[in-house]
């Protein structure tokens, strides 16, 4: 396995369960110490730490709402006293609560956006003013297909994903002199229990929507997340990948 991102300080928001976990396992497999955050399923993230084996030794486990100012300036200052350099955040954290336009109460807008895109600004916000110091740094927002199509049913949560790009747009410009690229991944359908309460026959019908007629795997994310982190992807900021399958 490459040791590309060895020692390496890595946060990933919501890192314990879905694409996070993938992401947090492929960073640990190359070497990386991982700080996976969470909201409140402390046995999944516990659970997420004993898979990991030996590698558990490099996972660091925090809990808090990425939507919470205070919660989030708490991580950011033990972080601090905790270690010199962060090298990668991946603002994944992230929820949907569907319903048609019509229909959405105004709690399920400002949550859907509070957590998606509210903790996307506070937790780049922590990471710029730490990298800026490094002249160093990779931002990777998990955005997703729905923020370029807007499915229906998901008004929120489209905006907040479509916001993640054109926040990541203005930051990348803002922090480039500094050495920090900031870019979104765009996953299209990818098995987790995000997209678990989706019925059979929309699960069906999607799955034929897509050109390569299946969902995909929080590793197939994971690959591409890798890359925009690495060296080797030193030359492009700004801009969004889409992992869909084509859609
Ligand atoms: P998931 O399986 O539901 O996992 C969500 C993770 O986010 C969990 O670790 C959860 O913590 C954490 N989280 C939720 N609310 C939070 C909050 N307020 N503060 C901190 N952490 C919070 O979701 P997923 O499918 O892996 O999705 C991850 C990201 O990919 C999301 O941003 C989603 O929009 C995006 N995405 C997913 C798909 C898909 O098909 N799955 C497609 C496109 C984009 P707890 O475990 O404590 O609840």
């Amino acid at each position: 396995m490459e040791q590309d991102f060895k020692d390496k300080v890595v946060i990933v928001t919501g890192g314990t369960r879905g694409i996070g976990a993938g992401l947090s396992k492929a960073f640990l497999e190359r070497g990386a110490i991982v700080y996976a955050t969470y909201a409140g399923n402390d046995e999944k993230a516990q659970s997420f730490k004993s898979e990991m084996g030996s590698m558990g030794e490099r996972l660091e486990l925090r809990k808090f709402d990425v939507s919470n100012r205070e919660m989030v300036e708490a991580f950011w200052s033990a972080l601090t006293e905790e270690r010199e350099q962060v090298h990668v955040l991946v603002n994944n954290a992230g929820i949907r609560e569907d319903n048609i336009l019509a229909s959405l109460d105004e709690t399920s807008w400002d949550r859907v956006m509070d957590i998606n895109l509210k903790g996307t600004y506070l937790m780049s916000q922590g990471a710029v003013l730490h990298m800026m110091r490094k002249r160093y740094g990779r931002i990777i927002n998990m955005s997703s297909v729905g923020g370029r199509l807007g499915l229906p049913g998901q008004a929120n949560y489209s905006a907040s994903k479509a916001g993640q790009m054109a926040m990541a747009k203005s930051l990348s410009k803002e922090v480039g002199k500094r050495g920090i690229t900031v870019n979104c991944v765009m996953p299209g359908f990818i098995e987790t229990e995000l997209i678990a309460d989706l019925p059979e026959e929309q699960v069906k019908e999607y799955k034929t929507q897509v050109p390569l007629k299946r969902f995909g795997q929080t590793e197939e994310v994971a690959h591409a997340v890798l890359f925009l982190a690495s060296d080797k992807a030193a030359y492009i900021t700004g801009t969004s990948l889409e992992i869909s399958g084509g859609l």
